[in-house]
């Protein structure tokens, strides 16, 4: 088998008056990440980290944020896109691992619902997926919890 990997980043800022959205998952909190999607910022760095390992350039270029046509999609809806992108060519994922770096809310108790949204579209058990979360120790516009970041690193397979 031959494995490539990749890897994402993406920050979003958090606003009121918005839905938190995380790794395809509604977390009830008092802000929500901004974007032209629903800024789930996991979600996007996950994309990013298959589009990768794919050799297929980033999420801005597949998905422009000034595209009428996904103003406010979901980004599962998204990824369901790229994995159809992995499958055509025959790739498959092997294993996935997420940091999200938030100050608040606190992301732990939601992991598992998370991962029953990722680990079926990404066609991986559960013990494939790794989803930790940090703080920043109160540095930065992330550690004033201006924002939520997030790195993923994905290997992708292809059976030879
Ligand atoms: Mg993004």
């Amino acid at each position: 088998m031959t494995i490539r990997a990749g890897m994402g980043y993406d920050v979003h800022r958090l606003a009121s008056g918005r839905a938190l959205f995380l790794g395809g998952l509604e977390i009830p909190f008092s802000m929500g990440l901004v974007g032209h999607s629903d800024g789930d910022a996991l979600v996007h760095a996950l994309i990013d980290a298959i589009l990768g390992a794919m050799g297929e350039g980033d999420i801005g270029r597949l998905f422009p944020d000034n595209d009428p046509q996904t103003r406010g999609i979901r980004s599962t809806e998204l990824l369901k896109d790229v994995m159809a992108r992995l499958k055509k060519k025959r790739l498959n994922i092997v294993h996935a691992d997420i940091i999200v770096v938030a100050e608040r809310p606190n992301l732990g108790p939601h992991f598992p619902a998370m991962k029953n949204i990722l680990c079926p579209m990404l066609g991986i058990r559960r013990d494939r997926l790794g989803l930790k979360a940090k703080t920043n120790e109160g540095l930065g516009p992330v550690g004033r919890g201006k924002a939520i970041a997030c790195w993923a690193i994905v290997l992708v397979g292809k059976r030879s």
